[in-house]
Order: structure tokens, then sequence, then C-alpha cells
């Protein structure tokens, strides 16, 4: 689909308001052009002069002819009040087209964005691992109503070529000879304003690109508040959005320069055409007819007129180019046909009885040929855990998201009870699923909400036995306001394992038939991981799981653990089985037992450089001042002091600080027992 069909899709959505538009602008032309063209006979009558019309050209005299029953005492106040009806009625149209066309905008900046929204939620996931949310919003808020004001740009152009052709009958039917020298004039006029429209449409399109990125990195450090304050990089943050925003206004301005040169610049050009018209004019008429004052002053009334509504054209087209691009952006976004949907399977699902089962198989990223699952064989009976382990980038996140058909396998099936799941119908298979991952994920409303999401039927009583359940009920109490209070953008109020224990009370309160745990208690500290444990454990008892595992102490009490290497199951068998073999599971334990060893000491490693780098820092501060004095460089008894006291303050810092160093050697004396992450079999 081009762009120009997706303007004319939404526009022929409203054919109502469209027509009401152009007659609207259709109306406004009409009353414009005949109460322009009536000024001159009245403005000639008032200053005395006869109008003589006999010889006019016979669009003057039909204009002028219904004032013929009219005593000629009363005539020229009959037109004069004639003159200004028609301009109250240009300008009533006038009023009523800009709400017609408001009400048509906002309509169709709301369908875009509907569309848009209704697409986001129908998209398979993979979109939203190639763009960025922040690009998102921007395309559904900003580029969705400047594709809007586009649409309406063209409506508006349709109504101002509508005037424009009625003024030009009027002016053809005055003299065509003068209109076709206008015309020659006027064509000069356009092809200067061309240039600066093809200008408008590169500043307009750099302008688009620079605000996107611009909306993207602002969300970024929004969502990344934490990263930026925790790595105390909140100054090259602020650096770098100000160099953003300076841009961007910047590329405004430019956009903004260029726009307001367009119109002064065509006026001084139409201006000079004037002239030359007037003398043109009045050589060409005044041989020919005797009213040609009359004429000649209407003429120029009119085309008078006919110059702004052409720069007004003008600037629609160079407003239009302008927007073009975002109409390119929302068309590309709302396009179906470039994007991937998964499609609805008829079965109902109501319970799982037997098992869930992987035959076979593999799967691909979309655009990427090389598969990350390869022959994945399983089978989880019901009320069965089967735990998924192996080195990051196996593939277990990727085998856990064909479940809930995140994604489809690109070969094999998975099937529930023998159905496959591209047959089930896709909310009863997602409905029946809970998933409770590392990124949890908490909505920015109330930790009631939160909890009831997947149920929002619950009652309190539900909600707090869940969260009883999930070890969470003692610090909801604790919040101001319990369970209603509001938890902040993604939960920021609350910490890791809470957040956890919230997610896990909501899974709870869904009580999935199957549940999929991406099991992320590696970021807690001890407390908060036995909590979230306990919760985990009492989530899962009898209930058809999948477990990602990312410690291996974790996962004992599994049925099953299968072992992923590079996409494939390389070893499937319960622990003790398992460490019984002696491979790849075996080795990843003791592979993880070391790790963590390893990770006390590199801290420790870490506190020692850190202390030593304070004590290194001011003994080099306190050396500089004491060398001073030592040398005699300071006279002022004053000054001396300070720098003695400076000193005098290091060396007790100093002292502090190999304190400090002293007591990490302690603990490297006598370490704290370390818990194994794996009993040994
Ligand atoms: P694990 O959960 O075991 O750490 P994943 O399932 O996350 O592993 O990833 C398996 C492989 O698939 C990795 O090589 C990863 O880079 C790749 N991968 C993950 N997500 C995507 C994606 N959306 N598009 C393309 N490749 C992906």
């Amino acid at each position: 689909m081009s762009s120009y069909q997706l303007l004319l899709r939404f526009a022929g959505r409203y054919p109502g308001w469209v027509f009401l538009t152009v007659l609207l602008g259709f109306s406004g032309g009409l009353f414009n052009g005949i109460g322009t063209a009536l000024i001159a006979p009245v403005l000639l009558g008032f200053l005395g002069q006869a109008s003589g019309t006999d010889d006019a050209p016979s669009v003057i005299q039909t204009i002028l002819s219904p004032f013929d029953a009219v005593p000629p005492n009363y005539r020229l106040l009959v037109m004069t009040g004639a003159v200004v009806l028609l301009i109250l009625l240009k300008n009533l149209a006038a009023y009523f087209n800009t709400l017609v066309s408001g009400a048509l905008k906002r309509a169709l900046s709301n369908d875009l964005r509907e569309t848009g929204l209704q697409l986001l939620l129908d998209v398979d996931l993979d979109f939203y691992t190639k763009i960025g949310v922040g690009d998102i919003i921007h395309r559904l808020n900003s580029e969705m109503v400047r594709a809007a004001t586009a649409i309406m740009t063209i409506v508006k152009a349709i109504t101002t070529i509508i005037t424009i052709t009625i003024f030009i009958g009027l002016l053809i039917s005055l003299s065509w000879q003068l209109t076709i020298a206008s015309t020659v004039l006027l064509a000069v006029v356009t092809v200067v304003n061309q240039v600066s429209i093809a200008r408008a449409r590169q500043f307009g399109k750099y302008l688009s690109e620079v605000s996107r990125g611009y909306s993207i990195a602002l969300l970024d450090v929004l969502a990344g508040m934490r990263l930026v304050r925790s790595t105390a990089n909140e100054d090259i943050e602020y650096e770098r959005l100000k160099k953003l925003m300076r841009d961007r206004e910047q590329a405004e301005y430019n956009s903004q320069a260029n726009s307001a040169a367009i119109a002064p610049l065509s006026e001084v050009t139409g201006v000079v055409a004037l002239l030359l018209i007037v003398l043109l004019g009045r050589t060409l008429l005044a041989d020919q007819i005797e009213a040609f004052s009359t004429v000649l002053l209407a003429y120029l009334f009119l085309l008078f007129r006919t110059l702004p509504l052409m720069a007004q054209l003008n600037g629609a087209r160079n407003q239009y180019a302008s927007l073009s691009p975002s109409v390119d952006v929302a068309n590309d976004f709302l396009r179906r046909d470039n994007k991937s949907f998964m499609a609805n399977g008829s079965v109902p699902f109501q319970q799982l009885r037997q098992g869930i089962r992987f035959n076979r198989v593999s799967f691909a990223y979309p655009d990427y040929c090389s598969p990350v699952l390869k022959d994945i064989d399983l089978h989880v009976p019901r009320g069965t855990t089967l735990a998924l382990v192996g080195a990051s980038g196996a593939g277990k996140s990727t085998l856990a998201d064909l479940l809930p058909r995140f994604y489809d396998p690109t070969e094999g099936s998975i099937t529930i009870d023998d159905v496959d799941l591209r047959d089930l119908d896709i909310k009863d298979l997602r409905r029946a699923m809970g998933v409770v991952s590392q990124d949890t994920f908490l909505f920015n409303a109330s930790v009631r909400d939160n909890i009831a999401y997947a149920r929002p039927d619950a009652t309190d009583h539900e909600i707090i036995e869940a969260a009883k359940k999930a070890n969470a009920y003692e610090f909801i109490l604790r919040l101001p306001n319990g369970l209603h209070t509001q938890i902040g953008d993604r939960g920021v109020l609350l910490s890791g394992g809470q957040r956890q224990r919230l997610a896990i009370a909501r899974a709870l309160l869904q009580n999935p038939e199957i549940l999929i745990l991406d099991e992320a208690t590696s970021a807690l500290d001890t407390v908060s991981e036995r909590l979230v444990q306990e919760a985990l454990d009492k989530l899962s008892a009898n209930r058809t799981t999948v477990v990602i595992a990312h410690r291996l102490s974790t996962v004992q009490k599994a049925e099953q653990i299968a072992v992923l290497d590079q996409g494939k199951v390389v070893e499937l068998g319960s622990h003790d089985e398992l460490l019984n073999r002696g491979g790849y599971y075996a080795e990843l334990c003791k592979m993880q037992f070391s790790e963590t060893t390893q990770s006390i000491v590199g801290s420790t490693r870490n506190q020692i450089a850190a202390t030593s780098y304070e004590i290194r820092t001011r003994l080099n501060a306190m050396m500089g001042s004491l060398r001073l004095i030592v040398d005699g460089y300071i006279d002022n008894p004053e000054e001396r002091n300070e720098l003695t006291e400076e000193a005098y303050y290091s060396a007790l810092s100093l002292l502090k600080s190999l304190e400090s160093l002293e007591h990490i050697q302690e603990r490297i004396e006598t370490p704290e027992a370390t818990p194994l992450p794996i009993k040994p079999a």
C-alpha cells in the first residue's frame, strides 16, 4: 500500500466530514468571489463615477442585474449591503469550515492511533525486539498526528483549489487576454516558490529524524534511571540529551526559517507581477470598452484576492512536503503485510489432562537462518516440573517462549494432550499459562491491581491470600496505603525481591494450569532469595512447571532436568542421575561452585584495590601540604595553620582506611562458610 492509499483509506472513512469541509470551502469561495467583484462598482459609485456597464463583460452584468429592479436612489445602498452580507457569509463559511476540519483532524488522528494501537496488541512479540519502545511511542503519537495533519492539508488544498478555480473563472470572463498575461507572470512566481518548497521537504525530513532520536534517547534515560544514577552518569546523560535537544531546536529553527521565507518571497514577486498587470490592463481595456475602469478595478480586486490563495496553496504544498515523511512512517507502521501475526486456532483449551510434549522441535528466529533450537524431544507429564539448565544463550528462554506461542516452532510441533498448540485457541492457551520471569513487570498502578491483573474480578480476600502465600503480605502492609499503594513507574518504589513476590502473588491468584518460571533469585540478597524461593516452591507445587534454572541448587527437586547446549538437549534426567553420569550437568555444577567462590575472591580483591587507592590519594594530599610548609613557601601563618589542619584530617582518614583494610584481611583469614550450590551426591 502506498502512502497515498493510506491517506485515501483513512479520509474515505469520513466521507460526510470531507464533503462538508469541501462544500463549506466552495461556498466560502463563491461568496468571496461575487462579493469581491461587487466592490468595484460600489466604490466607483461612491466616488461619483457612472459605472456605464452596458458594454461590460457579461459576468459583471449578471452580478449587477439583480440591482436593476432597485430604484436608482437606493441602488448604491442596497449594493453596499449585499457586499457586507456576502463577506459575512464568506466568513461564516470559513468559521464553520475551521470547526469541521478541526473535528475531522481529531477523528483522523484518533483513528490512526487506534489502528496503530490495535496493531501493537496483535503483532508478534518479535516486532518489539526490532523496534524500541521510544520509537514506537514516537510513531504512535507524533507521527500519527503529523500524518493526520497531512491528510487535512490535502483536504484544505482541495478547498483552496476550488476557490481559486471560481476566481480564475471570473477573471477569464472579465478579460481572457489579461488572464493569459497574469498566468505567465504568476507561473514565474510559482517557479520561485518551488525552490523553497523542495528545501522545506528536506528540512522537514531532517527534523522528523532528529525529534525521533531525541524521544528515543529521553525514554531510554527515563527507563534506565536506576542505571544512570547507580553509575553516576547523570552529567553525561544531561549533556547528551541537552545536545540532542539543541540539535532538534536548530533543526526546528532551520525548518521554520525556510518556511517563513516562502510567504514573503511569494508576496514580493506577486506584487511586482501585479504592477505589470495593471500597466497591461490599462493599455488593453482602455481601447476596448467604455466601462474599463469598473472592469479593471473588479479584475484587480479579484486578482489581488487570488494571489494570497495561490500563496496559501503553495503553503499547503510546502506543509504537505514537510509532513509527507511522517505519512511514509505512519504507512510503514500501520502496514500489516510487512509484519507477522500469530494465527489463531479453533480448539478450545479447558484443562490439561496428560501433559506437554515437544516433538522434534527446531526453531530459528525470524530473519535469522541459524537455528536456536534443534530437534528437541521432551515430555512433561501433568503436575511435574521440567527444569531447563545450560549456559547463557543455550536456548532456554526461547524454548519456554514457544509454550505460550510467543513464537511457533519452525520444524516439529508442541502438543498439549496430543493437540498441536497451533490448533488451540490462543487466548485460552495463554490464560492457562502463568509466567513469572526474571524481568518482573509491574504496571504503574496499585499493588492490588497489579496482583489482580490476570483476574480483575478477584476479591480482596483472594488477593490477600495470594499475597500471603507469596510472602508478600507483610511488606504490603508496611506500604503507606497497603494494598492500595501506587507502586510508581514499573514498580521503582519496590525492591527487586518485593517486585518478584508481587509477580508470584499475581501468578498464584491466576492459578494457571501450566507455569513457566524464569527463575530469578540470583540477583537477590540472601533474605529476599529465601522468601522468593519459598513462594516459588508454593507456586510450582503440584503444577505442571517449566523452570529456567539459573542456580542449580534450586532444580534438585525437579522430576526432570534437561541440559541444553547450543540449542540441543544434551542430557536429560533427575539431579541425582545426572550427577552420577558425571557429564555436562556435573561439570556445570562444579563450575557454578567455583564461580561463587571466585566472585567472593573477586569482590575482596576489588575492596582491597579501592582502599589502597584511597590511602594513596590521601597520602599524596597530605605530603603535598607538608612539603609546602617544610620548604617554607607559606609565610602567612593563617594559611600555614589551614594546611597543617588539612594534613591532620588526612592522617585521620588514613587511619580509618587502614582499619578497613585490616577488617578485610580478617575476613580473608576467617571466611564465612560459603554455601555450596549443590550438595555432593
Ligand atoms: P538462554 O535463555 O539459554 O540464555 P536464549 O533462548 O535467550 O538463551 O537465546 C538463545 C539464542 O537465541 C542466543 O544466541 C540469542 O542470541 C538468540 N536470541 C534470543 N532472542 C533472540 C531474538 N529475539 N532474535 C534473534 N536471536 C535471538
